[in-house]
């Protein structure tokens, strides 16, 4: 009998040409981009694996559902079509629509954060943290140890370890706590799911302390199919009865619709409060739009009803995150250390393991992601020293614990063609590592967020 192979759940109707360059354009290109990867333009990359977050491909159904957009200003069906969507998938009947996830977090923060306040989590985002501290305000990191040692096998190292969250809460006044953010998955930790069990013990906490408990849901149905396949108790469970499940124990959520939802750019908020909602949509409307559009055409806001659903089937995330997995056996079966398990929509190689000469002053995880793109036009991106950005309050380098160079898979864009090709370029980045021995220094930084904009001179 044959061992059946793994085949994806759909089939391609479009394509779109990429282009091969040679070793000694990238290396011409990645100089006048400063050796900052985002400062290529994207015919200068072949695949690219920046980021999961808008790059996928839409369905046919969504690309339909785009024909029959409502962009009237005010109660457009659109609008509607995508409230009842939200409501059925996440259970939140209060929502507003915002042009992008960060977008959703400045509405929500600006109505429920000040100066002074702590924000609890795992692992923020960047802008979850950029939004946070742009408040002077603090997040502060509870998640789980065992997500900071890259080798250990561990179902939920998205987790939080419910006794530095309860120190927070127990040791600073409740006024000063506005919510806490669980991150579904967690990305800043490797794209890493958060169990049932961990999220009903933080919900008991923050409901014992008084406070607000939020999801950063970007990724909530990736999370979902992990603990369909990892928490017993969920094992026969559908990914929307997970989700519904999840999502029941928040007060509310922020979603980058760019992420799980499969569409090119969108997001939104998810409440179960009116008042929060009365509150919240004032800053909608002075930031975004009216509360029926948010920054959103009626056409994008019918493709997002479309991609919820589409992006909490089964079939669809099995073969997503055995995509990524693909990838994450190939390196891991070659000697790549790399973050294990591996998340859901990225493989994450521990770039101080890969490159343990260069010192952490230089940029560990800049200095590979700059080397694979020039070994082999593959664009990935550091989650590391420079993305950590300063301390907002001394200005000193904040160096993480793990330095990652992310290899994020877009969703139903690349074949596992591809997928072999960025494989076959690192792993002979890594028979020849030990001719890498010298990082970056910092020519140009933003005051905050700085990775986008970072200009860097070889040492
Ligand atoms: C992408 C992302 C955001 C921000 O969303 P944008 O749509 O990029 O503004 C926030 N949180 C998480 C976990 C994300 O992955």
């Amino acid at each position: 009998m044959m061992n059946i192979p793994f085949a994806e759940s759909f089939k391609i109707k479009m394509v779109e040409s990429i282009r091969r360059s040679t070793r000694s354009e990238r290396e011409k290109w990645i100089i006048d981009a400063k050796y900052n990867l985002f400062n290529l333009r994207s015919e200068q990359v072949f695949v690219d694996l920046l980021t999961d977050s808008g790059t996928g491909a839409m369905s046919d159904r969504q690309w339909s559902e785009m024909m029959l957009g409502d962009e009237s200003y005010a109660g457009a069906s659109s609008y509607y079509k995508l409230k009842d969507a939200i409501a059925e998938i996440t259970g939140f009947t209060y929502f507003l629509p915002t042009h992008q996830g960060r977008a959703a977090e400045n509405v929500l923060f600006s109505t429920l954060i000040k100066a002074g306040d702590l924000v609890p989590g795992n692992s923020h985002f960047d802008t979850t943290k950029g939004h946070i501290e742009f408040r002077k305000a603090k997040a502060i990191d509870c998640t789980i140890d065992e997500a900071f040692d890259t080798t250990l096998d561990h179902p939920f190292k998205g987790n939080i370890d419910i006794q530095k969250l309860e120190k927070v809460l127990s040791s600073n006044p409740k006024a000063q706590i506005p919510m806490i953010i669980i991150t579904v998955t967690c990305n800043s930790s490797g794209g890493q799911p958060v169990s049932i069990e961990n999220i009903r013990e933080v919900s008991r906490v923050a409901k014992k302390y008084g406070v607000k408990l939020f999801f950063d849901a970007a990724r909530f149905a990736e999370n979902a199919y992990f603990i369909k396949i990892r928490e017993k108790e969920f094992a026969r469970h559908s990914i929307r009865e997970i989700a519904r499940e999840m999502f029941s124990y928040a007060d509310g959520m922020t979603m980058s619709s760019k992420k799980d939802a499969i569409v090119n750019m969108g997001g939104f908020i998810g409440l179960r409060d009116k008042e929060i909602h009365q509150q919240a949509s004032v800053f909608n409307i002075m930031f975004e739009g009216y509360i029926t559009y948010g920054g959103m055409s009626g056409r994008d806001m019918n493709a997002l009803a479309q991609g919820l659903y589409e992006g909490t089937e089964f079939d669809y995330l099995e073969s997503r995150i055995n995509q990524v997995a693909y990838l994450g056996n190939m390196l891991k079966d070659a000697g790549v250390p790399v973050q294990f398990p591996f998340g859901g929509h990225a493989i994450f190689i521990d770039a101080k393991r890969f490159l343990p000469q260069v010192p952490k002053e230089q940029y560990v995880a800049q200095t590979l992601a700059v080397e694979l793109y020039i070994e082999g036009g593959i664009r990935a991106v550091e989650i590391g020293t420079i993305l950590a950005d300063r301390d907002p309050m001394t200005r000193e380098n904040r160096y993480p614990d793990l330095e990652f160079v992310r290899l994020a898979i877009p969703r139903r864009t690349y074949t596992n063609n591809h997928i072999q090709y960025v494989a076959a370029h690192i792993i002979n980045v890594w028979e020849r590592r030990n001719e890498i021995k010298t990082g970056y220094s910092i020519h140009y930084e933003a005051p905050i967020m700085r990775h986008f904009t970072v200009e860097l001179g070889k040492i």
